[in-house]
């Protein structure tokens, strides 16, 4: 069995759905995984705004603008009556559903159950553009195996259960369809993996029933060496290791969310990045099989803030750094980069929600500066301990940038670099010459 995962791009119209089908026709078992249609999940935030708010004119002009566009794709997607009636059906029934919303008291469940209708609406779609052509399919609902528990972590042996059970119910389909994103949680309601989460339903999927590979669809040929959008050239990475791609996802690298590594990653499921626009091209294989030496890849994330805690009391004490992490954890702001001497610390954070707060207490016993607007910048490969020269080539590559804090060594896969937003451009161009050669 594979795993396929097609992106909102690539469900995003009829002529993206139709050409979908090329893709998933080979005679092997297969589930694919679909995100909403591009778009919609942020129109569908924008109508649980509006109802949050009572605005209950604008939540319906919103679904109303939303629906047409639905019906839209329904009347190119379909060539016989039957199949335009049975689309048109679906469209209205789940948007007289939205708008049944617009009369009643608005809560967090009923807003993840708005927000579950994009992907409810496009495997229903595409489901019934297979049955049109004559494709058999199953679609397999994703509200009855996937689910998270009390701490929002997804229920392995749940999930494998009684996806298996909904998988038996079709003994001799080899296609079946399903939602990404969408789950129930602990209590049973509708719930979702957060923004970009299909992607984890795909690796949560193949972890489950121990799939053969798991392949993410997106427009781009794989991961690349650098960010396209910052510098001129780059080229796709044939091979990573899922720490490489952990690492890359988490520093910047858009192409794929940052949780969907680790269920693949558990139970050694190789993830496929691949290009629907060119399916042929090799793409980027993340696995645990051989990661060649050296330096692959780096990213960026911005939005970060550095908080620099100095106090005498650090000097030949002990426990003062866990008093310092202590505080971050109380209000639950994880840290990303640390560097330390011997009377002070820095560290980074990229949820400054409680930032006030976390100086605050570490007043109490250190000086406390803080810089916000920083970049980190990121370079991944496979980079043995034992081997020289990997420092200094990203320190030479980057020798004109001034540099707030330097990561070496936290493991044989990162080198990491803080610098002021400002300069991240300027360093990302220089590292893409001095390490890549462009
Ligand atoms: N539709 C959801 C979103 O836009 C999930 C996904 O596309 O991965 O966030
Ligand atoms: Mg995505």
């Amino acid at each position: 069995m594979v795993i396929l995962k097609f992106g909102g791009t690539s469900v995003g119209s009829a002529e993206r759905m139709k050409a979908l089908v090329n893709l998933i026709s080979s005679d092997e078992k297969k589930i694919v995984v679909l995100s909403a249609m591009s778009g919609t999940t942020n129109k569908l935030v924008d109508i649980c705004k509006a109802l949050f708010n009572k605005q209950h004119q604008i939540a319906n002009d919103y679904i109303n603008a939303l629906e047409s566009l639905y019906l839209k794709e329904v009347d190119a997607l379909y060539s016989k009556e039957e199949f335009k009636t049975k689309g048109i059906d679906l469209i209205k029934n789940h948007f007289n559903h939205l708008r049944s919303f617009t009369l009643d008291m608005f809560t967090s469940n009923e807003e993840k159950a708005i927000l579950a209708q994009g992907e409810l609406l496009s495997t229903a779609l595409f489901y019934f553009h297979l049955q049109e052509i004559g494709m058999t399919a199953a679609l397999i609902p994703a509200l009855n195996f996937m689910r998270i528990d009390e701490n929002e972590e997804p229920q392995l042996a749940y999930i494998e259960n009684n996806l298996n059970l909904e998988l038996a119910k079709y003994p001799t389909t080899t296609i079946f369809i399903t939602q990404g994103y969408i789950c129930r949680n602990a209590f049973g309601e509708i719930d979702n993996l957060k923004r970009g989460g299909s992607d984890y339903t795909a690796s949560i999927i193949g972890a489950a029933i121990r799939a053969k590979e798991v392949q993410i669809w997106t427009d781009i040929d794989g991961m690349h060496n650098n960010d396209p959008r910052i510098v001129n050239k780059t080229h796709a990475i044939y091979q990573l290791s899922f720490d490489e791609a952990a690492e890359l996802a988490y520093f910047g690298a858009k192409i794929l969310h940052p949780t969907c590594i680790l269920p693949a990653q558990k139970r050694n499921i190789p993830v496929l990045l691949k290009n629907t626009m060119q399916p042929d091209a090799l793409g980027t294989v993340i696995s645990n099989s051989h990661s060649e030496e050296g330096i692959k890849a780096v990213a960026a994330k911005d939005g970060i803030c550095a908080i620099n805690i100095k106090s005498d009391r650090m000097l030949l004490a002990h426990g003062f750094l866990r008093a310092v992490f202590d505080i971050f954890e109380r209000y639950k702001t994880s840290i990303d980069m640390i560097t330390t001497s011997e009377i002070a610390v820095s560290l980074t954070i990229d949820n400054d929600t409680h930032l006030k707060e976390i100086t605050k207490e570490l007043e109490e016993f250190a000086n406390v500066e803080v810089e916000k607007e920083q970049t980190i910048i990121c370079i991944v490969g496979n980079l043995p301990k034992n081997k020289a020269g990997y420092g200094f080539k990203v320190l030479e590559a980057i020798k004109d940038i001034p540099l707030r804090m330097v990561s070496y060594g936290g493991s044989s896969n990162n080198i990491s670099v803080l610098v002021d937003s400002t300069q991240k451009k300027e360093a990302l161009m220089a590292l893409n010459k001095g390490l890549f050669g462009y």
